[in-house]
């Protein structure tokens, strides 16, 4: 199943749940805009390399659509149409006035040199300027993508401009209009989420393990040792670490920078990436890339609670093999959504021109996450689903009896709260 179709099926799953109206999901259904582009960078060595490049608004219902922009080899159309509609789905969730858009180069990064990086990065905004904007659609970092090249796209886009247009993306460094504490925004929303989600639980999870080790998995797993949780594995995409006595997240970051790779942190147990899903564990935290847990590793899971830094880590088949298994999922559509809440305050101190002390963006983010969270809890427990799992994990309906029901997931309870906002604003602004 291709990453969009997925993705219109957790929608489904949650409209049929929530009896939403078939004309609002049908709206979901279509990205409002989608905008390819080819870029031309000349390269060091004088050649000439094409590549090609996605904008993609899936919803500008409730606000300028927004969303990262990755610069990845695997990055399709599909893709970033999934992306895109997961973002609109993640502003609703949390609650913030933003729509869903995303975007993505198919490159390697690590083939260009710095220079080449700037050409291509000022070549994707300028092809795609013509549809994004402070009050249309708003970029900002995701995978392979950092504070340096949002400078660029900044940069460019107010040359294009004729004047400052900083707003146009988030995620910039602080001295050209970034905002405190985004850098670490994805991980501390996640971490806020499970704190209240532990609260709310009586829980007292001791041991942790982060898939992935870029922005979001670094930060993470230095809030989690802070805490006094132990780390027990790390990885990244050339494998894994593990040690029961607990890993130090600094010197993991320390020796990742010198010599490119968590293995290389030495008097560790090397594992693979497929060993460390299967450790037994209290949180897990998958912070890599798509589909990662699947039909065919999900029941190797032995974590209590999973929470998802990356956007899709699981696919369905995966998550209801976990939803059978009893293990908790804190779903990507709410535990990552610090980066675009913290991206969001960024766009609001860009337009005063007025900027917040770190503590005052942790503070804003707190409340936000907390309530998603609160609000997500409520729904999951009023709404019961008239369905059951059956042993191959699919569901079989049921007539509305109560007895026959079990309990919904955080991810469905989340989809639900987000369309049912998504709903109401075409509602009243008479669009269905
Ligand atoms: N790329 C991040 C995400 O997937 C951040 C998006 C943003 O800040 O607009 O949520």
């Amino acid at each position: 199943m291709s990453l969009f179709a997925q993705t219109l099926k957790q929608m489904e799953d949650a409209s049929n749940l929530l009896g939403l109206t078939n004309d609002a999901q049908r709206i979901l259904e279509y990205p409002e805009r989608i905008l390819q582009v080819s870029i031309p960078v000349r390269m060091d060595n004088g050649e000439i390399k094409v590549f090609e490049g996605y904008r993609v608004q899936h919803s500008t219902i409730r606000g300028p659509a927004k969303g990262g922009v990755r610069f990845s080899p695997q990055v399709d159309i599909d893709e970033v149409k999934a992306l895109a509609a997961w973002m609109s789905i993640k502003c609703a969730v949390v609650n913030i006035p933003l729509g869903g858009g995303k975007g993505g180069v198919a490159v390697n990064t690590r083939d260009l040199s710095n220079r080449e990086l700037e050409r291509l990065s000022r070549g994707y905004i300028r092809a795609i300027a013509p549809i994004v904007g402070p009050k249309k659609d708003v970029p900002a970092p995701d995978m392979y993508t950092n504070p340096q090249i949002m400078a660029w796209f900044a940069d460019e886009f107010s040359m294009l401009q004729g004047h400052n247009t900083l707003g146009v993306v988030t995620g910039k460094p602080i001295e050209v209009g970034g905002s405190a504490g985004r850098g670490a925004a994805t991980a501390q929303g996640g971490v806020y989420v499970l704190d209240k989600y532990i609260k709310e639980t009586k829980g007292n999870p001791k041991t942790a393990i982060v898939q992935g080790f870029g922005n979001a998995g670094y930060h993470v797993a230095r809030m989690l040792h802070e805490k006094g949780i132990k780390v027990i594995a790390v990885s990244d995409s050339t494998g894994g670490i593990f040690d029961e006595k607990g890993i130090d997240p600094y010197a993991v970051h320390t020796s990742k920078v010198a010599h490119g790779s968590v293995q290389d942190l030495p008097n560790v147990k090397k594992i693979r990436n497929d060993d460390l899903l299967a450790l037994p564990c209290d949180v897990l935290f998958l912070a890599a890339k798509e589909n990662e847990i699947h039909k065919d590793n999900a029941r190797s899971v032995q974590a209590k609670i999973i929470v998802e830094l990356a956007n899709g880590p699981i696919t369905p088949e995966g998550d209801k093999i976990l939803a059978q298994a009893g293990t908790v999922v804190i779903p990507d559509i709410l535990a990552n959504a610090g980066g675009v809440t913290v991206s969001y305050f960024e766009l609001i101190q860009n337009e005063m021109n007025f900027y917040w002390s770190e503590e005052e963006v942790q503070e804003r983010l707190k409340v936000i996450m907390e309530k998603a969270l609160d609000e997500v809890l409520d729904t999951q427990r009023r709404c019961y689903s008239y369905s059951e799992l059956d042993n191959t994990g699919e569901y079989i309906k049921h007539a509305k009896q109560p007895d026959m029901c079990h309990r919904i997931t955080l991810r469905q309870s989340a989809f639900i709260r987000a369309l049912q906002r998504i709903e109401t604003s075409m509602k009243l602004r008479g669009k269905i």
